[in-house]
């Protein structure tokens, strides 16, 4: 770690405050900086592309609170709308019209959801998608991808590579063996792992679920023909094929990864930016299959916040932003530059990377890749990423605090914020060596 020239120390006092109050001071693991060295900064505001911290410096932003930001942090349409709806009521308990608006338009926007069910988080998304996955087809055991994130449900808890994958063992303590060994695991973009666990599990696997592009070991994209082979093997096995699109929904493009690639799973998960900022997850996909969810079907599944009127209109709101014509070539446009900026620095300055973007998703790994999977992405230079990390932190650049982390623009970020990002990226990557 290098030292710091940043002046953090309201950061550092309310950090230390929150470590005795709550475990490691942190809501969320990764905000406590422990995979790039350093404390982590306590913020007070955000804006459009910028961050502010409780010691008044700003920063550009490319977490986006993980995701959502996607039309800029606080938009000043989303809040307008916010504020109305919040003189309505912030919970009914009950139906309410702006579900039906929603629901609308993740049905018109994703090619695969022809019915939604709204909860509160992706996580949530995920563990309810499982759910209807095994009670659809009677079956137990479902594949998912080494480094692939669904949030923290205990079936999804299982760690990635090494013996211990195939083996089905948790990957945190408090989750019974039980509960995972029905979880088989495969390295991402490797179709033949895939075929070979259907040949050793003959219909007994429900369906396999995979972030279609991954941002959760950092950026990854899918081979070519990688998904089509998923979607075939599932067919013939009578399986279901579930995109975790949490990330990428709305994101990569208005109607996720699925209308990027031209593929329909069977199911799709949702969250972040279908929230705006506020806590909002959905699952949805073909009708036959999501008649089984209760009341319509037998399979549970329910929720005291879910479909809120105040979190159904941020959605709502974003949504509409997305849709205006130009959104996503802009995305793309900016966030090209970005990248495209960042290997040829890396490159100037003698450090290996690699890295890539679709639309509004990014990453960049120090090592000299190409990044396939999940052990790929792990031959990154982590320590030279921390000081990476650190330097662009001081510069007033605030980069996801993990190499394995993917990066996300926004409407808001403009070209003056990628180059003064890239200036930053210069005098860095100069002292990485
Ligand atoms: C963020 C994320 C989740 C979990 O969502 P939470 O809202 O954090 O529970 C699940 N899947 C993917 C692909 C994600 O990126």
């Amino acid at each position: 770690m290098i030292a710091t020239t940043l002046k953090t120390t309201k950061s550092q006092e309310i950090f230390a405050a929150a470590q005795k109050l709550m475990p490691g001071g942190v809501s969320s693991p990764v905000r406590a900086f422990k995979s790039v060295g350093g404390k982590p900064i306590v913020f007070s505001r955000v804006k459009d592309a910028y961050i502010w911290d409780v010691d008044g410096n700003q920063y550009i932003d490319y977490v986006g609170t993980w995701g959502p930001a996607i039309c800029g942090h606080a938009n000043a349409e989303v809040n307008e709308a916010l504020r109305k709806a919040l003189e309505n009521g912030t919970s009914f308990g009950a139906p309410c019209e702006l579900e039906n608006v929603l629901a609308k338009m993740a049905i018109d926007a994703v090619p695969s959801i022809e019915m939604v069910r709204f909860v509160n988080s992706g996580t949530e998304a995920c563990m309810s998608v499982l759910r209807l996955m095994r009670a659809f087809t009677n079956r137990d055991k479902i594949v998912k991808f080494e480094g692939c994130y669904h949030g923290h449900a205990d079936m999804f808890l299982v760690k990635a590579g090494s013996g211990v994958a195939t083996l089905g063992l948790p990957d945190s303590p408090g989750v019974p063996k039980s509960t995972t060994a029905n979880t088989l695991t495969a390295p991402y973009n490797d179709l033949e792992a895939v075929k070979a666990l259907f040949a050793e599990n003959p219909d007994q696997i429900a369906g396999v679920i995979l972030e279609p592009v991954v941002g959760n070991s950092g950026f990854i994209a899918p081979d070519a023909g990688f998904l089509e082979g998923l979607r075939l093997i599932t067919q013939e096995n009578g399986a279901l094929l579930v995109f975790d699109e949490v990330m990428t929904g709305f994101r990569i493009a208005y109607g996720g990864a699925q209308e990027k690639f031209g593929i329909k799973p069977d199911l799709t998960t949702l969250g972040k930016i279908i929230g705006g900022g506020l806590p909002v997850g959905a699952y949805g996909g073909r009708k036959d299959i999501m008649s089984m969810v209760a009341p319509a079907g037998p399979m549970y599944q329910a929720g005291t916040l879910s479909g809120n009127p105040l979190a159904m209109t941020a959605g709502i709101k974003t949504l509409e932003l997305l849709q205006k014509s130009g959104t996503y070539d802009r995305l793309n446009q900016i966030t090209k530059k970005l990248i495209d900026g960042l290997l040829e620095i890396a490159k100037e300055t003698g450090n290996e990377a690699c890295g890539g973007h679709i639309s509004a998703m990014f990453g960049l790994f120090l090592t000299k890749g190409p990044v396939h999977n999940f052990e790929d992405a792990k031959k990154s230079d982590t320590s030279k990423f921390g000081r990476f990390h650190r330097g662009m932190l001081e510069r007033g650049i605030y980069l996801a605090p993990s190499q394995f982390e993917a990066g996300f623009t926004s409407l808001a970020h403009t070209e003056e914020d990628i180059d003064k990002t890239l200036a930053a990226a210069k005098e860095v990557m100069a002292t990485l060596k």
